[in-house]
């Protein structure tokens, strides 16, 4: 287990995924009932952007570090006001110096009825998320292999809420170990949302990904790609994307907003593209 999180918080992929994490909230909040957040992958939750590590890529600079003062118009500075307040509720001084990872922003939108699992394996990743919750009765942080977890607490007691599946790609096979993770999951629990990170990086990796999730027999799949840039001859993160299973009615409207508002600060070569895409079930709205 080599990676680490801290030389990549905050940077143009955490922000695209951390942005639908909060969409994706925002709309569970909605009703009244409960609901549980399941973060699989969690990392340690709070990021230092003066840190070492994040120095040394200065990765968040090309992400957060371009949206902290930039203006929006109305529509998405609305959306993406629940992810930026969180961001600046950890920087009450202004800037961006820390960033919060997927458990705290989970975290920091939950109600009192609701709950937060966040799961992660590094022994000292785990340790340092047991003390950022202690005393938290809303969270329990797990040293678990999330992939385990997958199967063993699915459904949740709320039969409501969401699944984020973030895993760090450096293992052969991992696009693999997501589809049928998320088979095994969707089959336990298959009204929950599923909100599934990968890189944009080996392309015929991902073609072969999208393939197999067309052919998962899961009915409601949407796909979100966005890239910075287009690809690079050395393999390097071109784009992010994200898978949403069962995502709410509202999510494909509220990305339309938001992903080209993103784009124009983010991307760095053209031609780059983002892209909203059913790979099954094109959802039709209430009404
Ligand atoms: N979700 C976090 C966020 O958005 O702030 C970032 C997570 S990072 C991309 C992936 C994390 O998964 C790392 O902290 C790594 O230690 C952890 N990890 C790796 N293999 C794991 C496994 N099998 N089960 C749980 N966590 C794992």
């Amino acid at each position: 287990m080599n990676y680490r999180h801290a030389y990549h918080a905050g940077n143009f992929a955490d922000v695209v995924k951390h942005v639908v994490l909060t969409r994706l909230l925002d709309y569970l909040k909605q009703k009244d009932k409960a609901f549980r957040v399941i973060d699989t992958h969690a990392g340690i939750g709070r990021y230092d952007l003066s840190s070492l590590e994040a120095h040394k890529t200065g990765e968040w600079q090309g992400g957060i570090g371009r949206l902290v003062d930039a203006s929006f118009d109305a529509k998405a500075a609305a959306l993406l006001a629940p992810y930026l307040a969180a961001v600046r509720s950890l920087n009450p001084e202004g800037g961006v110096r820390k960033y919060p990872g997927s458990p705290l922003l989970a975290r920091n939108l939950l109600r009192k009825q609701d709950r937060l699992s966040a799961i992660e394996l590094h022994p000292k990743d785990a340790a340092r998320l047991k003390t950022e919750f202690a005393g938290d009765f809303q969270t329990k942080v797990m040293e678990l292999d999330g992939w385990l977890a997958l199967g063993a607490h699915l459904p949740p007691k709320e039969k409501r809420g969401l699944v984020l599946i973030d895993p760090p790609f450096e293992e052969e096979g991992e696009f693999g170990r997501i589809v049928d993770g998320l088979v095994k999951a969707h089959r336990r629990w298959p009204s929950g949302i599923y909100a599934l990170w990968y890189p944009i990086k080996d392309r015929k990796a991902v073609i072969a990904f999208r393939k197999a999730l067309k052919q998962s027999g899961i009915s409601k799949i949407l796909d979100i790609e966005f890239e910075i840039r287009p690809a690079s001859s050395d393999p390097s993160l071109d784009g992010t994307g994200m898978v949403v299973v069962n995502p709410p009615f509202t999510l494909e409207g509220e990305l339309q907003t938001i992903l080209p508002a993103l784009h124009k600060l983010l991307a760095v070569g053209k031609p780059a593209h983002w892209s909203l895409e059913w790979l099954a079930g094109e959802q039709v709205p209430p009404g």
